[in-house]
């Protein structure tokens, strides 16, 4: 582990984002200069207006799809910028996968240009369907590269590619973040993740809908262990390979299910509303766990926030929302 805390210039692309909004406040807390980029397809200025009058932080509005044209100086990039919930990523699949691709070529010949280090953002869903379980770096997937979700799925295994040839053909220096499911104030009630689903689901007094029977699992992170986790990994000597970061604990989607309604429940002092259960989404994973072993060994770090106190503060943030 190598952690520094000298002030940078950081670029972050999606910075108008769920964790890209996130991890602007945590590198500004840090004492950094931050300059977010973002084309808001999917995140929305509001998520960055407490820092409109910041002396450290610029947004800038620009599709990575298409090169940049003049920036300043700057010491680190975090590539960020993707749709990551489905009825996004889906909803233009060659956008996304050209996001995937010519963003992140677009990314990385600033990184090249200019000798810095990239932090690139890939996600557990390179693992598909895992045969492996839980699932390890070292795990290469099962994947569907035709199907409703290959856009993304294969976007982020190919924009892994080109990361790894930049650092191959030009020593580009990079690290790969695979981050699991990551939840907390921040993401939109109703982008078609799960817990701001189910969350938002509760609050306005509306079934729960679970597709699927409900035994399907994910480990869900809270937004700040993950921003830790990239904060650490950006700032290790640790370049050989992607890195999982997530939350180890795995939880079935009817525990979710419960937990949120029970929450919700006892917070706003109505009544619980239903759980019901609706048809399976083609390709949706059944099983999802990180190993974090590496992360632990090379990073020194791990997640530290429950499940329970991480939904309390989301539910807590989505009532304040409405
Ligand atoms: P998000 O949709 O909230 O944020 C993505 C941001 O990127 C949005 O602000 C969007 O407007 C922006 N964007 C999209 N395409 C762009 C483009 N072409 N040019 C510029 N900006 C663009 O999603 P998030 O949850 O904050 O995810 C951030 C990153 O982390 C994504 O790359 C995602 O794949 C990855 N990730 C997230 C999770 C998770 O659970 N949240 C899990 C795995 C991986």
């Amino acid at each position: 582990m190598n952690v520094t805390n000298k002030p940078k210039t950081i670029l972050v692309t999606g910075g108008a984002g769920f964790l890209g909004s996130n991890l602007i406040d945590f590198l500004l807390q840090k004492g950094n200069r931050v300059i977010g980029v973002d084309s808001f397809e999917t995140g929305s200025p509001e998520n960055l207006q407490h820092l409109h009058n910041h002396p450290q932080f610029t947004l800038v509005n620009h599709n990575i799809q298409y090169p940049f044209q003049e920036l300043e100086e700057i010491d680190q990039i975090y590539n960020l910028a993707c749709p990551a919930s489905p009825i996004h990523y889906q909803k233009s699949p060659v956008k996304t996968l050209r996001t995937c691709f010519l963003g992140t070529e677009n990314v990385l010949e600033i990184a090249k240009s200019r000798g810095i280090r990239i932090l690139h953002t890939s996600t557990s869903e390179v693992y598909g369907e895992p045969q492996v379980h839980p699932q390890p770096e070292t795990y290469w997937g099962n994947v569907n590269s035709f199907g409703p979700r290959a856009c993304y799925d294969e976007g982020k295994r190919v924009a892994e590619s080109l990361c790894y040839a930049y650092r191959e053909q030009f020593g580009v220096d990079i690290r790969i973040a695979r981050i699991f499911n990551t939840y907390g104030p921040r993401m939109r009630a109703g982008d078609g993740r799960v817990v701001s689903n189910f969350i938002a689901a509760a609050l306005a007094g509306r079934d729960v809908c679970i597709t699927g029977d409900g035994t399907a699992t994910r480990s869900f992170q809270f937004v700040t262990d993950c921003i830790e986790g990239l904060y650490t990994l950006m700032n290790s000597d640790y370049r050989e390979g992607p890195v999982n970061i997530g939350n180890d604990v795995e939880t079935s989607i009817q525990a979710l299910a419960e937990k949120i309604v029970d929450f919700v429940a006892n917070t706003t002092g109505k009544e619980k509303v239903n759980i019901t259960y609706h048809p399976r989404l083609i390709d949706d994973p059944s099983v999802r766990k990180p190993q974090i072993t590496l992360a632990k060994a090379k990073l020194g770090w791990a997640p530290v926030v429950p499940l329970d106190f991480g939904l309390q503060k989301t539910i807590e943030w989505h009532m304040h929302q409405t």
